[in-house]
């Protein structure tokens, strides 16, 4: 039987330990959910098996259970989920709007080193499809042959023409009102749908998941809103329901740049052996 309850989640990828924003969205998410006498959920975020590591899957449950919170049982795990997202991806496929592609992304740095002011999206990443000319019709043809392995990516142009505009309901975090969003995804070009090595991607996967686990509420980072017109779009060609979304202002490190695992923020973990207390997270996370 479904669930009428609002749903939240948090879904954290295993590559790295939780920083004071990882401990932002999940205290957020948790206290929208108790406050709506919603659920709260954790949904671990590793198809990419090269990043995602079993200690540090583990760390998450620690630190999230060291902060006070509790979630329910099972975790939603994407690595045992392929299926699912193969099923998606044959969903698109039989609507014409996937193609093969080799190009790795040193090839399109190359590529792109030679045409400067190459338009790039959101992320700061060269847009495809202009980049369909690197790579010849004969070869990519021989690759395939060859029986190489390619990435899949979304012909965006005809996606967006299939689905029409598009909006989604975000909620502001501060005023708490709904507005309606324009979805922009075509400002990402020809993204990639399924890698190399999984039949999948974070776009595809997140948006099966949001709506097999019912999720009816995302509350996640501002860096990932621009990410959810191609969210919305994937939503709308897969016949899936539209969650309501909220992204909550980032925390910044004393430079003004964005926590990160990259830039080596400190960790939940360090925070705790230096004797900070789960309150005092609250505090600096601004969840108090
Ligand atoms: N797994 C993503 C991350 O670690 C978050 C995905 C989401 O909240 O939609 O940044």
């Amino acid at each position: 039987m479904s669930d009428a309850r609002p749903a939240f989640r948090f879904a954290p990828s295993p590559n790295g330990l939780l920083h004071l924003g990882h401990a932002r969205s999940a205290l957020l998410n948790d206290a929208l959910a108790r406050a709506s006498g919603g659920r709260f959920l954790l949904r671990i975020e590793d198809i990419d098996p090269t990043r995602c590591r079993p200690d540090y899957e583990a760390a998450i449950y620690e630190d999230l259970a060291w902060l006070g919170l509790d979630w329910e049982r099972p975790v939603r795990r994407q690595s045992q989920h392929m299926e699912a997202y193969r099923a998606a991806l044959a969903r698109l496929d039989a609507l014409g709007l996937v193609y093969p592609s080799f190009e790795s992304r040193a090839d399109i740095r190359r590529a792109v080193e030679a045409r400067p002011g190459w338009p790039v999206d959101p992320d700061g990443a060269p847009l495809f499809p202009f980049l369909r000319d690197v790579m010849s019709d004969d070869e990519r043809e021989h690759r395939l042959a060859a029986g190489e392995p390619y990435a899949l990516r979304l012909d965006m142009a005809r996606a967006a023409a299939l689905a029409g505009p598009l909006a989604w309901r975000e909620i502001e975090e501060t005023a708490g009102t709904a507005v309606d969003s324009p979805a922009d995804p075509c400002a990402w070009g020809d993204v990639v749908i399924a890698r190399k090595e999984v039949p999948t991607s974070y776009h595809l996967a997140v948006v099966v998941d949001d709506a097999l686990q019912g999720i009816t509420h995302v509350v996640r980072g501002a860096d990932l809103k621009a990410a959810t017109s191609v969210h919305r779009l994937l939503q709308h060609l897969l016949g899936l329901p539209a969650p309501l979304y909220t992204h909550h202002a980032l925390l910044l490190d004393a430079q003004g740049r964005k926590l990160s695992k990259s830039i080596g923020s400190q960790s939940l973990r360090d925070l705790r052996a230096s004797g900070v207390t789960p309150a005092q997270v609250r505090d600096l996370a601004g969840c108090a």
